[in-house]
């Protein structure tokens, strides 16, 4: 931008001298990253997601299954090492960061705060976004049509059986999981798409006890914004994509959500069920 020649700069003309053209600050969304020592394509973007876009943010929110498993906060490995470091230089440079639990990450717990400087969020959580309240959520609650899953999301959240995993030796924490996981992918293809699709009376339900117009997760890996209607009145449902092709990320400013997928440059990774 050129200067004016004019000499006379009252603070009002001097103002208009700055560049409007400003990047509006966002308040970013990501979810279902899987990150593990077997995936380093997902943290090395993660990481440099971290140094670039999320650093100029308003927020990093990520609404659970940042880690494909976890087994206590004692025990990351390298890769999940690697990405609490890269939120600990996020958080410390300013910009706060939230993070939900997910079904495969659901032990997350103080330790990992710490380490990190996230903060952990109770699911659902209603958040404030431009004068917009929105509800938000993991997503697995809503997939009600899967009977065997809610069963087990039941037993698992439950803090005696909690208590019970934690007190197992790493190697035996790190067993089980790894059935589980097994167990958890055949289940997953085994059943059908809708079944493991948020179930729409949940969703409805869960709009109307909020009461709020949009409702944003993750969980499901299907990507997309949806327009629906409850009560007789318009909604929207976003969904965040996970990490294992590309990055997945909504960003939210004050011109509203914008759901965008980021290339990943590189060899994809393999997929993988919720
Ligand atoms: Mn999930």
């Amino acid at each position: 931008m050129r200067r004016r020649s004019s000499p006379s700069l009252s603070s009002e003309s001097s103002a208009s001298l700055v560049p409007r053209v400003r990047k509006a600050v966002a308040t970013l969304f990501i979810s279902d990253l899987h990150i593990d020592a077997s995936r380093p394509l997902i943290v090395g973007q993660f990481l440099s997601f971290l140094q670039s876009e999320a650093k100029s943010a308003e927020a990093l929110y990520i609404l659970g299954d940042l880690f494909e498993s976890w087994i206590g906060d004692d025990a990351p490995d390298p890769a999940q090492s690697a990405a609490i470091a890269g939120l600990r230089t996020l958080t410390l440079s300013g910009v706060p960061c939230f993070v939900m639990h997910g079904n495969r990450d659901f032990l997350l717990s103080r330790q990992f705060c710490e380490m990190s400087g996230a903060q952990l969020l109770p699911d659902p959580l209603i958040v404030t976004l431009h004068g917009e309240a929105v509800l938000v959520m993991h997503g697995d609650a809503l997939c009600t049509d899967d009977r065997a899953y809610q069963r087990l999301r039941a037993t698992v959240r439950d803090a005696d059986w909690q208590r019970q995993f934690l007190a197992l030796s790493v190697a035996a924490r790190r067993a089980l999981a790894g059935a589980a996981r097994a167990g958890s992918q055949a289940h997953t293809a085994a059943m059908e798409h809708a079944i493991t699709d948020v179930n729409a009376d949940s969703v409805a339900t869960a709009l109307r006890a909020a009461g709020t117009y949009t409702l944003l997760h993750g969980h499901t890996h299907r990507p997309a914004i949806h327009a629906l209607e409850v009560d007789g009145r318009p909604r929207t449902r976003i969904v965040l994509g996970d990490w294992y092709d590309q990055g997945s990320v909504l960003r939210w400013d004050q011109g509203g959500p914008e759901l965008q997928s980021l290339p990943r440059h590189g060899v994809p990774s393999a997929g993988g069920p919720e």
